[in-house]
């Protein structure tokens, strides 16, 4: 059985962690760095990404989900789950887990589109996905090895670099389990090719 973890510092992981099941696999709540080692692929949820870094930070993620990462596993970030993922915010290099190659600016919709819901075309993934944006980000410049798989007026909201997966929207608020079943099967497909 393939286990995902879903990061429970802060935020909204509970979602996630139904998402994740409605998708076929398991789903575990991540509290402590040991569980890593537990799982085969890990969600960072949205919520604050000023106030996740101080939790990963206090708590000793940050080494750990690199090496996670870099060992291959698949992660996925979504809104301030992609901040964090990032390798530049705001124009500026103090990232995060600093992991994808892309460019992102916080709360980039604006005041008075705060939080709004729109249907977008995934590529590869799902046409019509109800997407659900909350002082989302958005991506403005991503690398060679990123492929933008959604826009959204003109902006990037989804992309994918090998196995780490970036979303600006909330893909676990609504029953639309396309893009986390997405997710699963990059777990799966890494979980396979890392076993042989
Ligand atoms: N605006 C938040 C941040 O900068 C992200 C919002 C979210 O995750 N819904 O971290």
């Amino acid at each position: 059985m393939t286990t995902i973890g879903v990061l429970a510092l802060q935020g909204a992981f509970r979602e996630h962690i139904r998402s994740v099941e409605a998708s076929g696999a398991t789903a575990v709540i991540i509290k402590r760095k040991e569980q890593l080692e537990t799982i085969d692929g890990l969600i960072i949820p949205g919520g604050e990404s000023t106030t996740m870094r101080r939790l990963i930070d206090q708590y000793g993620f940050l080494e750990p989900i690199r090496a996670f990462a870099n060992a291959g596993k698949p992660v996925f970030g979504t809104c301030a789950g992609l901040i964090l993922l990032a390798g530049e915010i705001d124009g500026s290099h103090d990232a995060h887990l600093g992991l994808m190659d892309m460019s992102v600016r916080r709360n980039a919709f604006g005041r008075q589109r705060d939080s709004f819901e729109t249907d977008l075309d995934i590529k590869g993934v799902a046409d019509g996905y109800n997407a659900v944006f909350i002082r989302a980000p958005y991506i403005e410049r991503v690398g060679e090895k990123t492929e933008v798989l959604a826009t959204y007026d003109d902006h990037i909201v989804v992309a994918q670099e090998g196995h780490l997966l970036a979303c600006s929207f909330h893909p676990e608020l609504t029953k639309d389990h396309r893009l986390t079943a997405h997710f699963v099967s990059m777990v799966e497909n890494s979980k396979r090719t890392l076993a042989s």
